[in-house]
C-alpha cells in the first residue's frame, strides 16, 4: 500500500532572521533544490494522471488533504477521556474500537482500530515495524520519530530502553507489550488514568492525554498542582 510520500523533513535552506526589525528586508527566497524521491515522483505522477483523466478533481485532492490535516490527537484524547469516565463506553471501546469512536463522531474508514489497555503491571506501546501504519483517522499524521528506522527496529528489541529515552521509566516488574501495526489493523493505547484525577471532568481529563501516551511511549500527564 502507499505510504506517506512526505517522509522528509522540512529543513529549509534559507536564513530567516527572527531578530529583524520588520522592515521588509528578508533574505530572498532560495530555490527549492530538494530532489524528490522516487515515491514522491510516483505520487505526483499518479495524482496528475488521475486529475488529467477526470477521475478526481484537484479540489477533491485539496479537500482530502485539508480534511486529513484537520485530524489531531485531540480526537483521541476525547475517546480516552470518555473511556476513563464511562465504564460502559470503555467496554465498548475495547470490544469494537471502530464502533466506539463513531459514537463520538470519529471514523476509521478502512482499518480496524484495536484498543490496548494499560494496567498496573502491563504497559502497551505501538509501532509499525514495516513502515508507518498509525491510527491516522483518529490521531492525525504520525510524528517523524514514529516513522524512523531507529524507532521501528529498536522498540521491538529493547522497548524498556527506548521508553526510557522518551523519559518514561517503568517499574522493572511491569510487562511491556509491543504491538506491531499492519495495513489493516491500527492500535490505540488506553493509558492509565493518573492518580488524583477522581474529581475531574472529561473535558479536564482530555488535557492530560497526550499523543505520546496514546502511542505508549509516555504515560498520561499528572493533573496540575494548585
Ligand atoms: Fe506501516
Amino acid at each position: 500500500m502507499a505510504h506517506d510520500p512526505h517522509d522528509h523533513d522540512h529543513t529549509h535552506g534559507h536564513s530567516h532572521d527572527h531578530g529583524h526589525d520588520h522592515g521588509h528586508n528578508h533574505a530572498p527566497p532560495q530555490p527549492d533544490d530538494k530532489v524528490h524521491s522516487y515515491y514522491q515522483m510516483l505520487g505526483i505522477a499518479i495524482k496528475e494522471l488521475l486529475i488529467e483523466k477526470g477521475v478526481v478533481g484537484a479540489d477533491e485532492v485539496r479537500a482530502a488533504i485539508e480534511k486529513r490535516d484537520s485530524i489531531t490527537p485531540a480526537n483521541g484524547s476525547k475517546v480516552i477521556a470518555k473511556a476513563w469516565t464511562d465504564p460502559e463506553y470503555k467496554k465498548r471501546l475495547l470490544a469494537d474500537g471502530n464502533k466506539a469512536i463513531e459514537e463520538l463522531g470519529f471514523q476509521m474508514t478502512t482499518t480496524h482500530l484495536v484498543t490496548v489497555e494499560n494496567k498496573p503491571g502491563l504497559h502497551n506501546v505501538i509501532v509499525c515495524t514495516l513502515c508507518s501504519c498509525y491510527p491516522r483517522d483518529l490521531l492525525g499524521l504520525p510524528p517523524s520519530w514514529y516513522k524512523s528506522r531507529e524507532y521501528r527496529s529498536r522498540v521491538v528489541r529493547e522497548p524498556r530502553a527506548v521508553l526510557a529515552e522518551f523519559g518514561t521509566i517503568l517499574p522493572n516488574e511491569t510487562e511491556i507489550r509491543v504491538h506491531d501495526s499492519t495495513a489493516d489493523m491500527r492500535y490505540l493505547v488506553l493509558p492509565m488514568r493518573p492518580a488524583g484525577t477522581e474529581g475531574m471532568s472529561a473535558d479536564q481529563l482530555e488535557k492530560l492525554i497526550t499523543r505520546d501516551s496514546m502511542v505508549g511511549v509516555a504515560v498520561a500527564n499528572d493533573p496540575p498542582r494548585h
